[in-house]
């Protein structure tokens, strides 16, 4: 999720608190964050559902605006020379190779966005988009 902190939440250890407070698990993807001007923080939280519930809560408490962000992956699908290596270790289905045509198939709806063909491809075709929902 992408939050975004009004001018006067930016001294305010928001995180820490999170962490501390609500017992969720934090990581930190990008900041944008100046003391005493407005800031963006985009973050995944994990925890138990109730902590993460009370997090929330916490957070519009502080007139942090919330916004869901949507994980997908990038595919420069025609530059593939279907090695593969991606599908081998996508579980999801989302990347096949054709028995026939022995072509890589992407997808995409089936896609979790696990993350591992970013590592898996030595061409380096696929990368993580954030979008807000
Ligand atoms: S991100 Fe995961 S689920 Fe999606 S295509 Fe890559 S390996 Fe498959
Ligand atoms: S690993 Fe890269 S080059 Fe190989 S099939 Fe997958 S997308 Fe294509």
């Amino acid at each position: 999720m992408v939050l975004t902190f009004p001018a006067e939440a930016t001294n305010e250890p928001i995180t820490y608190n999170l962490i501390k407070e609500y017992d969720v698990m934090i990581n930190i993807l990008n900041a944008d964050v100046t003391h005493g001007r407005e800031g963006n923080l985009l973050i995944e939280m994990s925890g138990k559902e109730a902590n993460v519930n009370e997090a929330l809560v916490y957070l519009e408490s502080k007139q942090i605006q919330i916004s869901p962000v949507v994980k997908t992956i990038l595919f420069s699908e025609s530059q593939c020379i279907h090695c593969g290596a991606c599908a081998s270790v996508c579980f999801s289905g989302a990347l096949e190779m054709d028995p026939a045509s022995r072509e890589l198939v992407f997808t995409p709806e089936k896609c979790i966005a696990c993350e591992l063909c970013i590592k898996a491809c030595p061409l380096q075709l696929f990368e993580l988009n954030f979008g807000v929902n």
